[in-house]
């Protein structure tokens, strides 16, 4: 009897062995996702760091467990709701930010992700992420927290976990304190999915 096809082992198993681009050189191993392969919300950040690259696993470290609690706060389950992975796939030395080379030869893996999950809505975290994927270069914290289509997806840009980590203020206006709100307006959106018509697909 043929084994059932699983497109996110096939995905995993091809990944694994890339060396389309220079990262490959010095990564322990490539950090693809973690989360729900069928959620409907898919988070894509820059690149792994040290821990990421250690435990295969994205989002893992200071950043990550700080993205968790925002999460959790907003009231969104990591494991259920979200599938995150990042826009590069492997470790840039010293967590500098990826080449806009590297984006180029690891974007048909999140191409190949988005197709596999196939998210509603999607959350890029930081300007590589917003950079990398709608190819907008600057103003994160102008762009923040706006919904704009993408194709058939809807998808809005967040500050990055790192970038909140310089920041302890959780005051009203604060970088933490809107990303809070930002995510408060996703879960919701999440909650409205079925109410909402996609965008019209802008072939983006
Ligand atoms: S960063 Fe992406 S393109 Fe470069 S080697 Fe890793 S998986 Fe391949």
């Amino acid at each position: 009897m043929a084994l059932a096809h699983n497109p996110e082992k096939a995905l995993r198993t091809d990944c694994a062995g890339c060396r389309r681009c220079p990262l490959a050189e010095g990564r322990q191993q490539v950090v693809l996702s973690r989360g729900n392969p069928s959620a409907r919300l898919m988070l894509i950040g820059e690149a792994p760091g040290a821990q990421e690259d250690a435990s295969g696993l994205p989002f893992v470290g200071r950043s990550g467990q700080l993205l968790e609690a925002l999460l959790v706060a907003a009231g969104l389950d990591s494991a259920q709701d979200t599938y995150i992975c990042n826009v590069v796939k492997c470790r840039p030395p010293g967590n500098r930010k990826p080449t806009a080379a590297e984006l180029a030869a690891c974007r048909p893996w999140l191409d190949r992700q988005v197709e596999l999950v196939d998210p509603a809505l999607v959350l890029l975290l930081g300007a590589s992420a917003l950079d990398g994927v709608l190819g907008i270069k600057g103003g994160i914290t102008r762009l923040r927290g706006q919904w704009r289509p993408w194709g058939s997806r809807w998808v809005m840009p967040l500050l990055h976990p790192s970038y909140l980590l310089r920041f302890g203020s959780i005051e009203p206006g604060s970088p933490r304190a809107l990303t809070a709100a930002d995510l408060r307006a996703v879960h919701a959106r999440l909650k409205r999915l079925d109410d909402l018509a996609p965008p019209l697909d802008s072939g983006g």
